[in-house]
């Protein structure tokens, strides 16, 4: 058994400050690669996380922190890998690139250096695949209100899934898609699909996806059996979050909105108390159960398993609350 700071990474990005921020002042401050300092009049906080990036980080220095991770994957373990964070600060940027980017039909032909985590994951998945005979399999789950669609699928959210667990196959969700993707171009094509149907949905019923948790999943099979010869499948999972702002107390929030944040808030702090639990080994009783996130990721957040917590946070002072929040949960899970 390896120890626990292999098992469980968390790492803080700032975002640069953008022209939509209206300021040129920040409330943070980077000491040391593993420091983040919040001052204005009211606070004075510092704390500590395996990695802080930078507003000018580029998305290979994530890469690079999260690809011993894609390594663990490819030799069996699961792996699952989360941008937490407030709306605006760079989650899906991290993950998946910039946006343009991806809603193009015509989907980058090759690498370009803003492309996210997840499109430099696989092109480093198949690279080092070549000798190894694995097979890739994709899946793109939404969560919207505790409910499980299929990204690549049901484009019109008609389906509710359902999670399932077995003795032969752990947890697994019933009736949705696993496309195998024999190179880098058939998963781009897939990414791609998903998050149109992520934009399709978003304009189509006005909800907008920083209200519902994103999955990007891929198993990779060995062909090689094991002791009890069952063919091995590792699962590795590419969590973009949900928002994790708080109600907005100024504005009168329609009802369907305090309901969409409410089921958010509650499966955030599930997945909060999971990855602490993880975090200190604790054997005590671990609330997987508590929500339809932590449920579908159970046997990818545990014994034998990888998990890699990116925390996103805007520099900006508005939203100095929110920031505190989400390095508050960062330092939790650690
Ligand atoms: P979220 O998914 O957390 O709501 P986005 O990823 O959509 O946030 O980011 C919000 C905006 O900020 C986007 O326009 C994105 O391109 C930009 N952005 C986020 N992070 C960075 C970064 N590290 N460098 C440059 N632009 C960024
Ligand atoms: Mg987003």
């Amino acid at each position: 058994m390896e120890n626990d700071s292999e098992h469980l990474k968390v790492a803080v990005r700032v975002r640069p400050l953008l022209e939509i921020d209206k300021t040129t002042d920040s409330i943070i401050s980077i000491p040391s690669s593993t420091e983040i300092q919040i001052v204005d009049s009211e606070h004075f906080i510092k704390s500590a996380y395996d990695r802080v990036f930078d507003p000018s980080s580029t998305q290979s220095q994530i890469f690079d922190f999260v690809s011993p991770a894609l390594n663990q994957a490819l030799k069996g373990f699961n792996c699952t890998i989360f941008a937490y964070g407030q709306t605006g600060t760079g989650k899906t940027f991290t993950m998946f690139g910039q946006h343009e980017s991806l809603q193009s039909s015509e989907f980058m032909p090759s690498l370009s250096p803003s492309s996210g985590l997840i499109p430099s994951s696989v092109q480093h998945l198949y690279q080092s695949s070549k000798e190894k005979s694995l097979t890739f399999y994709c899946s793109f789950i939404q969560i919207y209100n505790e409910h499980l669609y299929d990204l690549l699928q049901d484009p019109k959210r008609g389906k509710v899934l359902s999670i399932r667990e077995s003795k032969l196959y752990g947890i697994f969700v019933e009736g949705l898609a696993e496309f195998v993707a024999e190179s880098t171009d058939d998963c781009f094509v897939l990414i791609n699909r998903g998050n149109e149907n992520r934009a399709v949905r978003q304009t189509r019923f006005n909800h907008h996806s920083s209200r519902s948790h994103t999955i990007f999943q891929m198993s990779i099979e060995s062909d090689k059996a094991n002791k009890k010869g069952l063919i091995k499948k590792a699962k590795l999972n590419f969590c973009d979050l949900a928002g994790s702002e708080k109600y907005d107390k100024e504005n009168n929030m329609i009802r369907d909105h305090v309901k969409e944040l409410t089921q958010i808030n509650k499966s955030l702090s599930a997945l909060g108390k999971v990855i602490h639990a993880l975090g200190t080994g604790s054997s005590r009783h671990i609330p997987y159960r508590d929500s339809k996130l932590t449920r579908l990721l159970q046997d990818s957040l545990g014994v034998n398993t990888r998990t890699i917590l990116i925390a996103t946070v805007s520099p900006v002072p508005n939203f100095v609350e929110e920031t505190i929040s989400t390095l508050k949960f960062a330092d939790r899970a650690k």
